[in-house]
């Protein structure tokens, strides 16, 4: 397992805000303790033309320059451009060593799959999963890489797979990959529930809608399908957006997953034969540094 993570990333925070420095400044020592033969890698930031696949230039302007909260969740931390570009590159780090060959996580913040192409909202600045796709999508030895690339993707990926397991819709994503051809999303969230999109399926996207306090088991059958429905569109890469906010403790949302359910979402991956690469979205509870160990042991197994 290769982890790509950035120290840096929990340099910033505001008092009460859930997406806090703790759920990564716990994960770490609690991975590293157990798990001593994964590999830890410092990511790069994301290139302009890396995030400009998915953004607006104005957008990027506007993190970069950020003065005035994106909205009560998305403030604009000082820097906060560093970071959000830290965690892009990261995602694009990981998609690039699963296409290697290698299971790669990225263990960053903020998360990024509520960030539309011009909007940063839900904890989220740039789409890391996103930028990651369409690096994964653009052909070898892209010009546009820009300076800060040190690698090329290979241009040998046609089709990419997102399977966004976190308890929210995952609506940038869907607005950046929707009609997109060489993509298929599938989300699985809760419904009703923040940011209360995503209850119809439509072209390459399959939305899974969960009402509040569900099934157990329903729930992940419900995941279940979903990724079996990916991966028959027959893709090359498969990319998850890793939240775990659908646990039972989790304090902003009403859904009812146990560890044991991320170390299942672990084992199918662990049984897809394609290259997989898996990053970290939402996740509020103190249990995350076990729900994470239980996703990533399970899926290194
Ligand atoms: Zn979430």
């Amino acid at each position: 397992m290769q982890i790509f993570h950035d120290p840096r990333c929990t340099d910033y925070g505001g008092p009460g805000h859930p997406e806090r420095p703790e759920r990564i400044v716990r994960t770490v020592p609690l991975l590293k303790s157990r798990q001593g033969d994964w590999q830890w890698h410092e990511p790069r930031a994301a290139a302009d033309e890396e995030l400009l696949r998915a953004h607006s230039r104005e957008h990027l302007a506007r993190v970069a320059n950020a003065s005035q909260d994106f909205d009560l969740d998305t403030p604009a931390y000082s820097n906060i451009d560093f970071y959000a570009r830290q965690s892009a590159g990261a995602a694009i780090e990981a998609a690039r060593a699963a296409i290697g060959g290698n299971r790669a996580f990225s263990l960053m913040r903020p998360p990024g799959h509520h960030a539309m192409r011009d909007r940063a909202m839900g904890f989220c600045y740039f789409s890391n999963i996103a930028v990651a796709t369409l690096d994964a999508l653009a052909p070898a030895n892209a010009a546009d890489a820009g300076p800060q690339a040190t690698t090329t993707a290979t241009g040998k990926i046609e089709r990419v797979a997102i399977w966004d397991f976190d308890a929210h819709h995952g609506n940038g994503t869907e607005a950046l990959v929707a009609h997109n051809e060489k993509i298929m999303f599938a989300s699985i969230h809760q419904y009703p529930g923040w940011p209360g999109t995503g209850t119809k399926s439509f072209a390459n996207v399959l939305n899974f809608p969960i009402a509040p306090y569900p099934s157990r088991s329903n729930h992940v059958r419900a995941a279940e399908q979903a990724l079996e429905k990916l991966l028959e569109s027959k893709p090359q890469l498969l990319l998850v957006s890793a939240g775990f906010d659908a646990y039972k403790n989790d304090p902003i949302t009403q859904m009812t997953l146990e560890p044991d359910d991320f170390a299942t979402f672990g084992k199918w991956l662990s049984d897809v034969k394609i290259p997989t690469a898996a990053i970290l979205e939402g996740g509020y509870s103190d249990d995350l540094p076990e729900l994470i160990d239980a996703f990533l042991s399970s899926w290194d197994s």
